[in-house]
């Protein structure tokens, strides 16, 4: 039996519901509850939670407002960005696969975007402890849960620390490195990936162990937290390493870097990483002038 969804991209809004702009921050809400939720509930079901139970979970403080908080935080920016910030471009392609090539494409666009998020805010996440008012003012209240760290935690932070995080994410998702406009599948996807794999680089849960299995990145930030080295000596390890977020080649260059040169090189490496954070948001904001690539084989198509 065929299902006939044609009535979400042809009813309600100009362009159906599915093409609506508001789709994509209702996605990543959905799929960052339903992924804070989902983890709650196991880190429940293995003991491993400070609340035994659902009712304990909702009557708490932490449990029941911190979702709706950080949605209703979310929303307001995502309504102000809508009202300030035009589209990338007038017709954003939905990305339908309809042939191994497209498939590869979207692949591509998601892989590409959540790479480019993970190695933008290493170096955020990095400034944000290497400054002390940044550390003190704007990150801070993230490490703010030193006992229990839990899967609704990844949700806990400042305004300004959950901004940039959306921004970034945003950013990524409006191109393609090499500037073609991210299709509708890729974007939401996007969203799906990303909050799965944050909430699950916080949980207390050991299942389901997806992505810890394969990203260091989202393996350690656990010990980012909680100040437990991974095979390293303790006064060395905690929050001084595992900036990364998913994936964790920027950490482990840092830390060679580090350990081998000397101070001339050290201040050399800070004017050189300045210099490339500036040429990588020229490079986003240069995007949005540029042409769709050949490569891509909706070009080709009517
Ligand atoms: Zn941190
Ligand atoms: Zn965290």
């Amino acid at each position: 039996m065929m299902f006939d969804f044609d009535f979400l991209l042809t009813s309600d809004t100009a362009n159906g519901i599915l093409r609506a702009w508001w789709i994509d921050p209702v996605m990543a809400s959905i799929s960052f509850a339903s992924a804070v939720y989902f983890f709650s509930y196991q880190e429940m079901r293995h003991g491993t939670s400070r609340f035994r139970n659902w009712h304990e979970f909702c009557y708490s403080g932490d449990g029941r407002c911190i979702l709706l908080e950080s949605l209703s935080a979310y929303w307001i920016g995502i309504v102000l960005w809508k009202t300030f910030i035009p589209p990338p471009g007038e017709t954003i392609p939905d990305g339908i696969p309809y042939s191994l090539e497209s498939l590869l494409w979207l692949i591509a666009e998601v892989v590409s975007g959540v790479v480019l998020y993970d190695a933008y805010f290493f170096f955020i996440h990095w400034g944000m402890h290497e400054c002390k008012y940044l550390r003190i003012f704007v990150h801070r209240e993230h490490h703010g849960e030193t006992k229990y760290l839990e899967a609704r935690h990844v949700l806990h932070h400042s305004l300004l620390d959950g901004s940039a995080q959306v921004l970034i994410n945003i950013m990524v998702q409006r191109r393609t490195p090499w500037g073609d406009l991210k299709s509708r599948l890729a974007r939401a996807l996007h969203n799906i990936i990303v909050t799965w794999m944050l909430t699950e680089s916080h949980t207390s849960s050991p299942y389901p162990n997806i992505f810890r299995k394969h990203c260091t990145g989202v393996r350690n930030h656990r010990f980012h937290h909680l100040g437990i080295g991974e095979g390293e000596n303790i006064a060395e390890s905690g929050v001084n390493h595992a900036y990364q977020q998913f994936f964790g080649y920027l950490d482990s260059t840092k830390a060679w870097y580090y350990s081998k040169s000397t101070s001339t090189m050290k201040t050399e490496m800070r004017k050189k990483l300045i210099s490339i954070i500036k040429n990588c948001a020229q490079h986003i904001s240069d995007m949005d002038k540029n042409q769709e690539s050949y490569f891509n084989p909706r070009f080709y198509t009517g």
